[in-house]
């Protein structure tokens, strides 16, 4: 464990707004600087970052925490690689990292040079094989596009990479899935004369390869059984994990956010072909049906997603395997569409037959997500004649009505079930198990109204969360630690009694209780804390006012104690007196409500 004194220590050093103006222009904007989010597409800025604070947030997405949050979420990094890169340029040395961290590490490291190591010497072979060049040139292909996508050649030979890696016997080639052992104990190159497609990280490293066979391959196997496939990946490995990576994702990030689309394509071949023809916003799931892992990594590059597949039946399937995925990822905000190409093209064929103006107009108007599902799902069932099949519709669409997260798109979507199976949308419902709005994911925590009345924890909290010194002015016997806002003053006050909580603002506060029961509710405070700061004076008659709720419902409950206690004749009615006393004076000094 990294010490958290070092956290504060590190936190104190950085300035947040410093970290972030790394990756991200800034604009000044009154107190705070301002910008469009890096974490979700968008034209106006809705990201802010506070020096004040320490704190970013985005009004858009939700997105927020401190420098180090920062990090961990725009270069998609763990939590001590996000200290060590941030101490790392602070000029400071972090203490001590965990044995576990440190085995990860040493074991990624050799792994992560390894493949670089192998990808240049791809590249250099790919200069020297004019049957390579020949091939990529057949496609269209220019040195350019092959140069951004760090495309290069295997060799056709069993033992290729020994001009790279003079120890070729080093376990850690295989480990990283180069090269490949067999029963006897010999090792051979798992790539060989084959066209090499690095596949980055969404820092740059490569991770893995796709291999894509040369020539008629066909032929070849029929002549060769060790031709092996037409497309060959990397397999899983430390650093390669097929169902969270896609191909293309790092070239293609900047014509995405221009786009604020994604087209999700079969072959890594399809994304360089569509490159090369300008249309820029391609990537590609790497040899596996498309995850919700991948839709969640899809839906925060871009509000819109476009599936492109072929239009035969495997297309077919792995369209509704890539709906599926996204019914838990959806927001109404965010679109998923499905785009099938005639029968005869993939992308790479349709883009050299028709143009890439055709290819863009067709993936302006995708099927959207709603019209194929309920397509896939009426398929085959007679609705107008059968009672039955319209019973199997609702059957058959209510999981997928349960797992839509998107609240208005499902109540849309019930609506057109119920419309084909001639039922009312609350029958559906109903049956369904179904309550708008109700259920699926809550609604994202709306900007502070000062007027809307908040409960005593929270009118205490926020005073807190400016000046956690105040904790100790809260009589915390009164404050009920079950609720989770009043936990979490339990804490603050016990941190700020130990002298654990230096100033450092809400960033600080948020790291200081990562990884504990009150992460999730300073998250759920963020968007408040986001905002302007309440003036200090305002902000302090907040916190008054509400010591004097707390004290007075103390009050009230004692009265009732009392009153009972008095009817039984256990209390003399000077106690119950001076009580209603204090009462009244506490309500002269506290405007009513
Ligand atoms: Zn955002």
């Amino acid at each position: 464990m990294i010490p958290e004194s070092f956290i504060q220590e590190l936190l104190a050093r950085v300035d947040i707004v410093d970290v972030v103006e790394r990756y991200v222009a800034l604009r000044k904007a009154g107190a705070n600087y301002s910008a469009c989010c890096p974490f979700h597409s968008e034209k106006t800025p809705s990201f802010t970052v506070s020096p004040s604070k320490q704190f970013y947030h985005c009004f858009g997405c939700g997105a927020h925490g401190s420098a180090i949050g920062f990090v961990m979420q725009y270069a998609g990094v763990g939590f001590i690689e996000a200290v060590e890169d941030l101490a790392h340029n602070a000029g400071m040395q972090v203490p001590q990292v965990s044995e576990r961290i440190q085995t990860e590490r040493a074991k990624k490291a050799p792994l992560t040079e390894l493949m670089a190591r192998a990808a240049r010497f791809y590249k250099e072979q790919l200069k020297a094989s004019p049957k390579a060049i020949d091939y990529l040139k057949g496609r269209g292909l220019t040195g350019e596009i092959a140069a951004r996508f760090g495309l290069g050649y295997a060799p056709d030979d069993w033992q290729g990479l020994q001009a790279a890696f003079p120890d070729y016997n080093d376990s850690a080639l295989a480990a990283c899935g180069l090269v490949i052992e067999n029963e006897q104990g010999r090792r051979y190159d798992r790539f060989r004369d084959r066209v090499m497609f690095p596949i980055l990280d969404q820092r740059g490293n490569v991770i893995g390869f796709g291999g894509r066979f040369i020539g008629d391959h066909k032929a070849a196997q029929a002549e060769n059984a060790a031709a092996g496939p037409k497309y060959l990946n990397s397999p899983e490995t430390p650093l390669f994990e097929k169902g969270r990576e896609l191909y293309g994702l790092a070239q293609a990030r900047q014509a995405i956010r221009d786009s604020d689309q994604v087209i999700v394509v079969e072959g890594y071949m399809d994304v360089v072909a569509l490159a090369q023809h300008g249309v820029g916003n391609a990537v590609a799931t790497l040899g596996t049906a498309c995850t919700p892992s991948h839709v969640h990594k899809l839906l925060r590059q871009a509000s819109k997603v476009v599936f492109c597949f072929d239009g035969d039946a495997a297309g077919r399937k792995a369209a509704w395997r890539a709906l599926e995925a996204s019914l838990e990822q959806l927001a109404d905000d965010r679109s998923v569409g499905f785009l099938f190409l005639p029968t005869e093209h993939d992308p790479d064929s349709f883009v050299r037959a028709e143009g890439a103006d055709a290819f863009r107009r067709l993936a302006a108007q995708p099927t959207t997500l709603t019209e194929f599902l309920m397509r896939e799902l009426c398929a085959g069932l007679d609705l107008e004649r059968s009672a039955e099949d319209r019973a199997r519709l609702v059957h058959d669409a209510k999981p997928h009505l349960q797992k839509l997260a998107a609240p208005v798109l499902r109540v849309q979507l019930t609506k057109a079930v119920a419309k084909a199976a001639a039922m009312t949308q609350a029958e559906v419902e109903d049956q369904c198990g179904i309550k708008p709005p109700t259920r699926g994911r809550p609604p994202p925590p709306r900007p502070r109204h000062r007027t809307v009345a908040m409960t005593l924890e929270h009118a205490l909290l926020e005073p807190v969360l400016y000046k956690p010194e105040r904790a100790a002015r809260i009589p915390l016997e009164r404050v009920s630690a079950e609720d989770p806002q009043g936990a979490l003053l339990h804490a603050i006050a016990d941190r700020v009694d130990h002298g654990e909580l230096p100033a450092g603002g809400i960033g600080m506060l948020i790291e200081s209780f990562r990884g504990t029961p009150h992460e999730a509710t300073l998250s759920s405070l963020a968007p408040l804390m986001a905002q302007d700061e309440p003036d200090p004076g305002e902000l302090e008659a907040v916190f008054v006012d509400a010591l004097e709720r707390l004290r007075e419902k103390d009050l009230t409950r004692e009265i009732a104690a009392l009153n009972q206690k008095a009817r039984a004749g256990s209390v003399t009615p000077e106690e119950l007196r001076e009580l209603l006393a204090r009462k009244a004076q506490s309500q002269k000094t506290q405007p009513s409500e």
